[in-house]
């Protein structure tokens, strides 16, 4: 199964933003971003305004970093929320939220997208009490997420459940904390979504 694999602060500093890529580091001292904030690689003496095109790349890279995607992964994507009733922007971006190992992220199980995405893949983590290890899996209204028994027992699961009360998880999850069990009440709307790019990019990147 394919993933992006190069060092993720890069796309950061590549991408001007912090994108969050790196659970709690991002909000250290360690952070790439805040330690020198520049692209990485030579530097010319000056920088170029970006066309508007750059512009719509930038943001389509944003969001594709964001969500830990390859590109190919990414347009499949975007080809799902155009042949969606509604704005394909907003199609796109709740779309990408459903992905099982953003809910796995959301839900506080993982510190970062890319941690929740393993954790799928090795199988820890069952919907609806079977086990589900493709990470963009898209999860429904009503799903439960929930741990293997055997997972519980690790370390890992143990440390990650003591920090489960100071977790804020969004208000269309729910979450059990003596069970470690994940609900979706409700499928999240764009408004519901902090989103890390501008979505009217995304669409004219791919629209022409
Ligand atoms: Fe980005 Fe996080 Fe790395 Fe900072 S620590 S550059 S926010 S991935």
């Amino acid at each position: 199964m394919a993933r992006y694999t190069t060092a993720v602060c890069r796309l950061c500093r590549r991408s001007g933003d912090k994108l969050m890529l790196k659970g709690s580091r991002c909000f250290g001292p360690k952070c790439a971003m805040e330690r020198r904030g520049k692209p990485p690689g030579h530097q010319p003496m000056r920088r170029r305004r970006l066309s508007d095109r750059g512009v719509q790349l930038r943001e389509k890279q944003k969001a594709r970093y964001s969500y830990g995607m390859l590109e190919k992964q990414f347009r499949r994507f975007f080809e799902a929320a155009e042949r969606q009733a509604g704005i394909t922007g907003e199609n796109l971006l709740v779309l990408l939220e459903r992905r099982l190992d953003n809910i796995v992220y959301r839900l506080g199980f993982a510190d970062s997208r890319s941690q929740g995405r393993q954790l799928v893949r090795h199988g820890h983590i069952l919907v609806n009490g079977r086990k589900v290890d493709v990470p963009s899996y898209l999860i429904k209204e009503g799903d439960t997420i929930s741990w293997k028994e055997a997972s519980t027992k690790s370390g890992y699961y143990e440390q990650m459940a003591q920090g489960f009360e100071s977790k804020v998880i969004p208000e269309w999850l729910s979450l059990d904390i003596e069970k470690g069990v994940g609900q979706v009440i409700s499928l999240p709307t764009p408004s519901d979504i902090e989103a890390k790019f501008e979505l009217p990019g995304i669409v004219e990147y791919y629209s022409r």
